[in-house]
């Protein structure tokens, strides 16, 4: 096995000051890997800082690292989804901009990889510098979504992995809009072994997800891959009916032995208060759903092209 390659494949939104130190820890470990030809793919998430320019430079001095620009900000999903649809051979290793799933463990994915598995991923067994609220919903969220989902979806999993080239391309054949990327990898299957490690603080800057982020993330996952919450409404749905019937019966009833003198305002209140909320709330659910549906139907590109600059080669504009 002489010769195949490895693409390590970054989104960055923002990074400007973490990438130059991050580069030179890759271009360390790729250099110790034998007999695999390395390469870096750097997706730049429409960066508003100094981003690109920095990227330009790295690009100059590493003749094995290609450039892509995306149009505007895409998020993280639709960034990496871009960077992994350019990589054409061999296998990718996705990491983070910011340091925090370390380079260094690049030899040990791929070490994997030639045993044999098609997708080799980092799992958190430890977290530095992310606050205890942060590290507490994330563990929720991911026995929660465990549970509701019927793909498996690996615990304290993130997008730190290396893809063999059978479950790359198996990858690229899921061109859902709305990308819970966990999911996306755990659906693709094949053989899959997880590399412990510990997850650093970032090298500079802050997170890109705040907490609102996070949790419209947490309900994209849920809706993206399970309906457990559709057949809940269902379930509460029947539950309030059954209430309501047996309500009406005694109401009847009561009615029947000893007369209907008018009064109950507050239980007509609250019984008219509550299935209204009842049915808010199921239809709430129904418009995520179908929000999801519409956004779908509209068939758009995952993410546009700004600039495609391969390594070391020319530059090519739009796509
Ligand atoms: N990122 C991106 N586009 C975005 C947001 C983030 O490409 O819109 C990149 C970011 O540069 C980093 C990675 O995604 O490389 C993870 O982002 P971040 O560190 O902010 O998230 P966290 O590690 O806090 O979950
Ligand atoms: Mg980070």
């Amino acid at each position: 096995m002489t010769n195949q390659r490895l693409t390590v494949v970054i989104a960055a939104h923002n990074e400007a000051q973490a990438l130059p130190v991050l580069h030179p820890r890759i271009a360390a470990a790729l250099e110790q890997l034998d007999g695999i030809e390395g390469r870096v793919l750097y997706v730049d998430d429409g960066s508003t800082d100094a981003s690109w320019a920095v990227l330009q430079r790295i690009a100059q001095a590493d003749s094995r690292v290609a450039l892509l620009r995306l149009s505007r900000n895409f998020g993280k999903e639709a960034a990496l989804t871009a960077g992994l649809d350019q990589v054409e051979a061999g296998a990718a290793m996705i990491l983070d901009a910011d340091g925090q799933d370390p380079p260094e463990l690049i030899p040990q994915f791929v070490a994997r990889w030639r045993e044999g598995y098609d997708d080799v991923h980092g799992t958190r067994i430890q977290r530095e510098g992310e606050g205890w609220l942060k590290r507490a919903t994330a563990h929720g969220f991911y026995r929660f979504i465990g549970r509701l989902s019927k793909t498996p979806i690996p615990a304290d999993t993130g997008d730190f992995r290396l893809l063999s080239p059978r479950s790359l391309s198996a990858l690229k054949q899921l061109r859902e809009r709305h990308r819970f990327m966990k999911g996306l990898f755990g659906w693709v299957g094949f053989n899959q072994i997880a590399i412990p490690y510990r997850r650093q603080a970032r090298l500079a800057g802050r997170s890109n997800f705040g907490f609102w982020r996070l949790w419209n993330f947490a309900l994209e996952g849920i809706t993206s891959f399970s309906t457990a919450p559709l057949r809940a409404a269902t379930y509460l749905g029947v539950l309030t009916a059954l209430v309501a019937f047996a309500f009406a019966l005694w109401i009847v009833i009561k009615a029947m032995l000893w007369g209907d003198a008018v009064a109950g305002w507050p239980t007509m209140m609250s019984v008219i208060l509550f299935l209204g909320g009842v049915q808010l709330v199921a239809l709430g659910l129904i418009g995520e759903y179908l929000g999801r549906l519409y956004e779908e139907s509209k068939q758009r590109p995952l993410y546009l092209v700004d600039v495609w600059q391969p390594a070391a080669g020319g530059v090519s504009s739009g796509q």
